[in-house]
């Protein structure tokens, strides 16, 4: 079985697998560490491991590399990868930091190495209020998740620019508010749409649904986000019920991610993740702010 021979391998080379929450239900079995950004990134950072092999998309396995500048960091798919993160270039940053000299620029995790390298601190979004309330600036911008800036806005007395005005995620805007089912707890993820948002019993991060889910005693969850999410919350726990927003919220660069990829990613030792230093470095003192913050 693959499942065996990724076992072996993973032994052999001294590996761990870590899995974003977004990933097939296969692939979170197999993983040493299952989270969502900020939880693998801090995991990433304390890991006594020669591999990393990252399940998710390439700016998480990035952020693994740029905190673990000396382990080889594999992604099994060159094509994993996030659209909203590669909407930003590094470009587009200097140019808003020119236009506004006196703001803070906070970015999502969900940016490229290049983007974070010219940020102030990132955020993922289970601590994006509190990293922007931590900084001592009247204005930031922030991006690239225009949604996730606008719900920040209504946490915070600090005014708020996405950066770019139209970035967005094109799973979590897919969701129609007269398809979503309501018969159990809505929980919705903060990248979706105010008009979504609204309709949520809980606003959360992933890792935020899983704390949720253990803290309550009801059965039956709406999880509005990436529709793998209920395999990892299935996972978690299994006597409860948990049902997709709807089935299309499927994020293709995760998809890209199968067991047979890691196996032949821990085989052929690909595909390594490098970061030249001088952007690791910039990027590095960014998520290093948001680890010390968080
Ligand atoms: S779900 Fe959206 S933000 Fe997350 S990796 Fe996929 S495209 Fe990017």
């Amino acid at each position: 079985m693959i499942e065996e021979k990724i076992k072996r391998l993973k032994e052999e080379m001294n590996a761990v697998i870590l899995a974003h929450n977004y990933q097939r239900g296969e692939v979170q079995r197999i993983a040493d560490f299952r989270g969502d950004s900020l939880e693998l990134a801090r995991k990433a950072k304390n890991l006594d491991a020669e591999y990393i092999v990252f399940a998710g998309v390439d700016f998480m396995a990035e952020t693994a590399k740029i905190l673990n500048p000396d382990k080889h960091v594999l992604i099994p798919s060159r094509a994993a990868t996030c659209e909203m993160a590669n909407y930003l270039s590094a470009e587009r940053v200097r140019e808003f930091r020119r236009k506004y000299p006196d703001a803070a620029v906070v970015l999502y995790v969900n940016s490229t190495a290049e983007a974070k390298a010219e940020a102030d601190i990132t955020c993922t979004s289970a601590n994006a209020i509190k990293v922007v309330n931590s900084l001592p600036n009247d204005t930031v911008l922030f991006g690239p998740d225009s949604n996730l800036a606008s719900y920040v806005q209504e946490h915070t007395e600090k005014r708020i620019i996405p950066l770019p005005p139209e970035g967005r995620c094109y799973v979590h805007n897919s969701f129609d508010p007269d398809e979503i089912p309501r018969d159990g707890i809505v929980m919705v993820h903060p990248e979706c749409p105010k008009e979504i948002r609204d309709l949520g019993d809980v606003v959360a991060s992933t890792g935020g649904m899983v704390k949720f889910v253990r803290n309550s005693r009801e059965k039956r969850f709406i999880v509005v986000t990436e529709r793998d999410m209920v395999e990892r919350l299935k996972l978690e726990f299994p006597d409860r019920e948990f049902v997709p927003g709807w089935q299309g919220a499927t994020c293709l660069g995760m998809k890209k991610i199968t067991l047979e990829g890691i196996y032949r990613s821990l085989r052929d030792k690909k595909y390594e993740v490098m970061v030249p230093e001088e952007i690791a470095k910039r990027a590095r003192r960014a998520i290093e702010r948001m680890l010390e913050v968080s």
